[in-house]
């Protein structure tokens, strides 16, 4: 495998895009100091996946990005891009079938990479495993800095060792132990992660074990415990039943009472009914009685009155009587001695006041009008009965006669009247016995009627407060009657919950026993469920499950642990492998620098050797000169360790000779006649490999198939241009 050409842009001086092409075996790179030649091979460096900022000269990653020149202004990215010749088929499994193989890197200012494989986007690891063993590796002896050349023969043993390793590309076999190393150490985390799971599981597997007999325990309990209730329940419900029929008996006894309460009730209501309606005939009947009472004795006080009234009248009559007879004395004693005119105005006083006394009976009990037209009747009357217009012109003695005559006639008028009123007064008189007897008659039946009405009144009252009284019972009774409904729907209700509950219960064994017993028995098992405390339900299933799990957790750490072994046994092939390999590549080593450096140095001695006996023991270069001691290697002229270095880097090329070596200023520590012993060497050496190499040397110009001059004419940019060896030389001198 050869490297074919080089694209470059935006890496460190070499803004523009560049391509340099190796076409020969030994390319040399020539230009003065700071021209860039250098950065070639960062370049290189930098396209294999290098990550350290210092191995590339700067500071930080995104400084190999192109910062600017006096005339140029930074760029943002940058990208490097190797061709390698893959006609040969170096490098094989999935690149053989290409007779190209390009890499590639890309980089902008924020430091990300990408990386490119024959264009095609790859990882970083894809690239580091592309060189992997091929010396152009991590630890890669193909590529020898400016500088570190003599450095080279003091290198530590490890470094030292890990230069043959890649040489003996153990390098591969490390990367594959570290996979496995990986991978081991996964699997165990993975087995122990796996322990934990098991652990965990099988101490659920402990905790649910003995949940799951709780629940076992805790179910039979909860069945015995229906088996129990259910034939409480029913022994309730029978009870109940009981209980409902002695209060439907005690409901129906108190309807009955309610009824036999309403007819009685209703018994004294008609009997008071029938009282009120004799109560009220009696009243009529009393009324009756009372307006006959009044009336008889208004009849009676009538009698009385017209009695009073006509001895009244007798007595003015008797008085008048009197008067008459008196007048007709003094008529008799006068002889008739009486003048008309005197005795007529005497007899028109007597009457005027005879009438007047007459009249004042009626005053007040007739209108004045009337009276005063009585009165003049009675004038005009008792005038007539004088007749004193007769007795004009008649002589006195007939007028006294005829007065005589008058009075006489007169007093028998009043006797006949007086007989009259008498007769008549007799003959009222004669039915007032009867009237008053009636009216006594009657009082006693008042009396009698008041009596009855009294009580008939008191029966009334009596039937009232037996009516209030029925009622009062009858309300106390019906509160009664609703209580015992209550009663009665409740007993129902409950019977009707527990019948229910009792449905649930259908599939529960029916069992046999004292009710106090059973009583007594579930009372201790509920006690016993309650002292089981929290149960978890999920118990059975949930060990069920951690069961499988654990079976399946074993079989994965049986698994892991068989893989592991496997990857033990891996680990120490690997091992075996390469420290033969290591062993192998060590005595090839040795064997070329014992040819090699006797050729370089015309005799002398130089052998790599282990530090100490261990299988990963670092190495120690041993060299001794011609004609001089077994010296010190730090001892060594900067001439002497370069081509030391030299000698073991071309023995490890021998060995495992990688596609091309870079070599910088490696020829510039040494003298002319060493100058031409290692190019001559590197000339031999590039049958094998390809050689880029930078120099400054006029005689490693001359040995080069191949000059590629830097320039940097435009000041901070570096040009590539094919120059021959003058051109070479008078480039490296300006
Ligand atoms: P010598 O012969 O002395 O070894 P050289 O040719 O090897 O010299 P290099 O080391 O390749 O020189 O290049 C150094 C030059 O590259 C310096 O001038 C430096 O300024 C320039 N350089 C390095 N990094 C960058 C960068 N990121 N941007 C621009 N120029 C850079
Ligand atoms: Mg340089």
């Amino acid at each position: 495998m050869r490297l074919k050409s080089l694209k470059l842009s935006g890496f460190k001086s070499f803004v523009d895009p560049i391509q340099v092409d190796f076409p020969g075996i030994m390319c040399g790179i020539v230009g003065p100091n700071g021209c860039g030649k250098s950065n070639i091979i960062d370049a290189i460096k930098w396209v294999k996946g290098e990550l350290s900022a210092k191995s590339l000269r700067s500071e930080s990653l995104q400084d190999v990005i192109f910062n600017g020149s006096d005339n140029r202004k930074p760029v943002s990215h940058c990208s490097v891009e190797l061709f390698f010749d893959n006609s040969e088929n170096f490098l094989g499994g999935e690149y053989l079938k290409f007779d190209e193989v390009s890499v590639k890197r890309e980089m902008g200012r924020d430091g990300q990479s990408t990386y490119f494989i024959n264009n095609a986007s790859a990882r970083r690891r894809d690239v580091q495993d592309l060189f992997l063993g091929t010396g152009l590796g991590a630890n890669s002896y193909a590529i020898i800095e400016q500088g570190i050349i003599s450095s080279l023969v003091s290198a530590k043993p490890e470094e030292l060792r890990s230069y043959v390793e890649e040489a003996a590309g153990i390098t591969k076999y490390k990367e594959r132990k570290r996979e496995t190393e990986s991978r081991i150490k996964r699997t165990s985390e993975n087995i122990d992660r796996l322990k934990d799971l098991e652990d965990e599981v099988k101490r659920s597997i402990r905790r649910l074990n003995a949940e799951a007999n709780l629940t076992t325990k805790y179910k039979k309990l909860r069945e015995k415990e229906k088996e129990l209730s259910k034939f409480l329940i029913n022994s309730e419900i029978n009870a109940l039943t009981d209980q409902l029929k002695s209060a439907e008996k005690e409901n129906k006894s108190t309807e009955d009472g309610i009824e036999k309460l309403d007819g009685e009730r209703l018994a004294f209501t008609s009997k008071r009914d029938v009282s009120k309606t004799k109560l009220m005939e009696g009243l009529k009947d009393l009324e009756d009685q009372q307006r006959v009472f009044f009336e008889l004795g208004a009849k009676i006080s009538l009698i009385e009155e017209k009695e009073k009234s006509s001895n009244t009248r007798i007595s003015e009559l008797e008085l008048e009587q009197e008067k008459n007879k008196k007048n007709l004395a003094d008529l008799s004693d006068d002889g008739g001695a009486v003048e008309t005119s005197s005795a007529e105005s005497d007899v028109e006083k007597v009457i005027e006041s005879e009438v007047s006394t007459e009249i004042k009976n009626f005053q007040g009990k007739i209108d004045e009008s009337v009276l005063e037209i009585l009165k003049q009747s009675l004038i005009k009357f008792w005038k007539k009965g004088f007749d004193f217009g007769k007795g004009k012109g008649s002589d006195n003695s007939e007028t006294i006669n005829s007065l005589k005559e008058q009075f006489v006639e007169r007093n028998k008028a009043i006797i006949t009247e007086i007989e009259g009123i008498k007769k008549d007064l007799k003959n009222e008189k004669s039915g007032l016995s009867d009237l008053v007897e009636n009216r006594k008659e009657q009082e006693g039946k008042i009396t009698t009627l008041r009596a009855n009405q009294d009580n008939l009144n008191e029966e009334v009252r009596k039937f009232e407060a037996e009516i209030t009284r029925l009622e009062t019972q009858k309300e106390a009774i019906s509160q009664k009657r609703n209580e015992e409904e209550v009663n009665k729907r409740s007993l129902e209700n409950e019977i009707k919950e527990k019948t229910e509950k009792l449905d649930t219960y259908k599939d529960v064994k029916d069992i046999q026993g004292e009710e106090e017993d059973i009583s007594i028995e579930l009372e201790r098992l509920q006690q016993k469920i309650m002292n089981l405390g929290p149960i978890n339900f999920a118990a059975p299933e949930t060990l069920e499950a951690e069961k499988q799990r654990k079976e399946v957790l074993t079989s994965q750490i049986e698994e892991l642990v068989e893989s592991l072994s496997k990857l033990d046994e891996a680990i120490k092939k690997i091992d075996r492998e390469s420290n033969k390999s290591f062993n192998d590549c060590l005595n090839s080593t040795n064997k070329f620098l014992e040819e090699i450096f006797p050729k370089l140095f015309d005799g002398g001695f130089c052998k790599l050797n282990p530090v100490d006996s261990s299988e990963d023991s670092g190495l120690i270069l041993m060299a001794r000169l011609p004609g001089k001691k077994n010296t010190k290697l730090s001892q060594l002229s900067g001439g002497e360790k370069a081509l030391t270095a030299l000698a073991l880097v071309f023995s490890l090329f021998s060995i495992n000779p990688a596609p091309f070596c870079l070599l910088d200023e490696v020829d510039a520590p040494l003298d002319d006649e060493n100058t031409v012993r290692f190019i001559n060497l590197v000339s031999e050496m590039s049958s094998k490999v390809q050689f880029i190499f930078v120099t400054h040397n006029k005689i490693s110009m001359e040995k080069s198939t191949h000059l590629l001059g830097v320039t940097m004419r435009d000041l901070g940019v570096s040009k590539v241009v094919s120059v021959d060896v003058e051109q070479a030389m008078e480039l490296a001198q300006s």
